[in-house]
């Protein structure tokens, strides 16, 4: 195999890698390369896409019309050529790099490259004329929920992040900064680095999307500033008439023409408070987003370690107080045994060669190997403030757990240096970081989806979700991954459904395994927090209650903002009129 090409730095690209991490990007790539059976590219089966009700003599007519309203020669691109999946760090913006379904299942007819929020209301306009789906993506790093790729296939995908891609503001003072959508959190990270500022940013487990994006589908981060909607601070947008809408503060003009200086200070305006309705939504195009930045602190990360698999619900219930009270610094993680082997990198293979789910005696055993021991649950928290505040919030912790028998309490120095933990005290003080990525070393050709149900915190109820979760894992026969996101009153419990793409087999049965799990869950009143493209129908479907109220409030909407239905129709399974 011929070494891979070296990883864009973040000096030549938006996307790319900060130079402190362009080792071990390599070192990744070079390891996800040498595992790949699939070829980079195949021909593909079906020519370009096109928009739905277009023949190809109006798409060509609308190009030529979108490409010269747009100041960049090169900011409309066709996809005709061969799909690339690439990996992480070299995503491709023309389908899911991390495809459930056929690779060209979700494909897009074509990419613009907006330059300026004017552009953005350009294409909009355009879009209205000639009434082609757009797909506004700013990153397209939103993996395992369906990537860069539109909902519905032939739509023009928006590619905002690649000509959009500055930090407009750090504040200091005010601990907030406000930036556009190509900003990923590798470069808002170095840029409140530059600023001089004591600052921390929030990063999800992997560093390379974007900080706009990810809290438009509310993603999570590790830090006390982890609720990424919940710590932003004002919206611009597009609407899809291509009007423009500021959003808290915003909404006010600031002097001399100036933003509004509260703009990122108070998340409201006056009258209703809207922007909520962005998020996980197809309502606007956000240009602009204002963040709440943590000041710096001290930090304790730690890890504890439980012996029995039964002791599930007694872990949860244990967190729940100290949750509540907060007494825990940041949402923590309870991970499964079996993720301690994948994040080492290794392949499945190194531990198991059989087919199935690894047996519960193969974890045993493996996991007894490695510096943990033989344990089947490992705790990942973090505390905050100054040393004697950690020191008394983590004798209370520490009191809490040592009532579950064999519990062991490590602080990071107690484990080697190549050891997990090392990288979650990283991503719990704000340190971007890609060492999450090393379980897509499990299986050849890795992929994953997640299945994310939402679970009160007590062991009943996450015994019940978690007994539900691994019956259709094994019934499906695949591993299972899960991530418990613990607060004191909800658990994101987030499962890495990992596939391997070269198998239609194995996809399949991953759909099917998802279906079932979402149809299950919602039986017991569980419903997931966000899904992929391809399940958000289903997953929309089950906020039925009042026969539908809330699906029927979101379309009310749409059809009101977008009476073409022009923007990611489908997305977060509201359809426009005419087209569900
Ligand atoms: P990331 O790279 O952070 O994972 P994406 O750019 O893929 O994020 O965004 C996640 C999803 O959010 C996209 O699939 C898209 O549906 C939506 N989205 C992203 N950016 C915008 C935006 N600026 N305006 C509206 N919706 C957006």
């Amino acid at each position: 195999m011929c070494k891979p090409t070296p990883v864009p730095s973040l000096n030549a690209s938006h996307s790319g890698i900060p130079t402190r991490l362009e080792k071990e990007a390599q070192a990744t790539k070079e390891k996800t390369y040498s595992l790949k059976t699939l070829p980079d590219s195949v021909p593909r089966k079906h020519p370009v896409k096109l928009p739905p009700n277009t023949s190809q003599e109006n798409f060509d007519l609308a190009i030529t019309e979108l490409r010269k309203s747009l100041v960049n020669n090169d900011a409309v691109e066709i996809n005709d050529k061969p799909l690339v999946d690439g990996w992480y760090m070299e995503h491709p913006n023309t389908h899911d790099a991390f495809h459930i379904a056929d690779q060209e299942k979700l494909v897009c007819s074509a990419v613009a490259y907006p330059s300026s929020v004017e552009e953005v209301q350009e294409i909009v306009r355009w879009a209205n004329r000639y009434l082609i789906p757009i797909y506004p993506i700013s990153m397209g790093r939103n993996l395992g929920y369906g990537g860069a790729a539109p909902r519905v296939p032939g739509s023009v995908v928006v590619d905002l992040g690649r000509e959009m891609n500055k930090v407009l503001r750090i504040n200091g003072e005010n601990a907030s900064c406000m930036v556009e959508p190509g900003v990923s959190y590798f470069k808002l990270y170095e840029e409140v680095q530059k600023s001089g500022f004591p600052l921390w940013i929030d990063v999800p487990d992997v560093g390379g999307g974007s900080v706009l994006g990810n809290a438009l589908d509310r993603g999570v981060g590790y830090t006390p500033y982890g609720d990424h909607f919940a710590n932003h601070c004002g919206m611009e947008i597009v609407l899809p008439d291509g009007s423009l809408l500021r959003t808290g503060m915003g909404s006010l003009p600031g002097p001399n023409g100036d933003d509004n200086p509260t703009w990122e200070s108070f998340q409201h305006s006056f009258g209703p408070s809207i922007d909520g309705l962005f998020t996980q939504s197809n309502f606007g195009i956000v240009t602009k987003m204002g963040f709440w930045l943590m000041p710096a602190t001290e930090h304790q990360s730690y890890m504890i370690t439980f012996p029995e698999e039964e002791q599930f619900g007694q872990i949860v219930d244990a967190i729940r107080p100290l949750a509540l009270k907060r007494v825990l610094g940041n949402i923590p993680q309870l991970r499964h045994a079996i993720q301690e082997l994948a994040v080492t990198g290794r392949p499945r293979t190194d531990w198991y060669s059989g087919s199935g789910p690894l047996p519960r005696d193969v974890v045993r055993d493996s996991i007894s190997k490695l510096p943990v021991g033989n344990i089947s649950w490992i705790f990942y928290g973090t505390q905050y403030g100054d040393a004697t505040s950690i020191t008394s919030q983590l004798s209370l912790i520490k009191k809490e757990f040592a009532k579950i028998a064999g519990s062991k309490f490590y602080l990071p120095s107690d484990l080697p240096p190549d050891h997990y933990i090392h990288s979650r005290v990283e991503v719990c003080s704000g340190i971007p970081s890609i060492r999450e990525l090393s379980w897509l070393n499990w299986k050849p050709n890795a992929a994953h989806l997640f299945f994310s149900p939402i679970t009160p915190t007590n062991s009943s109820d996450a015994t019940k979700i978690h007994h539900l979760i691994t019956t259709l894992h094994e019934k499906w026969g695949f591993d299972l991954f899960p991530t418990l996101c613990i607060a004191g009153r909800e658990i994101h419990y987030i499962t890495n459904i990992v596939y391997d793409r070269s198998d239609a087999e194995e996809k399949a049965r991953a759909r099917k395994m998802m279906k079932e799990m979402i149809d299950a869950a919602a039986q017991e009143g569980f419903g997931e927090y966000r899904t992929h493209l391809l399940f958000a129908d289903q997953v929309a479907g089950t906020y039925d209650w009042g026969g539908g109220a809330l699906m029927r409030f979101h379309e009310v909407i749409k059809d009101v903002l977008d009476p073409n239905g022009i923007l990611a129709p489908g997305r977060n399974g509201i359809w426009p009129r005419g087209l569900s």
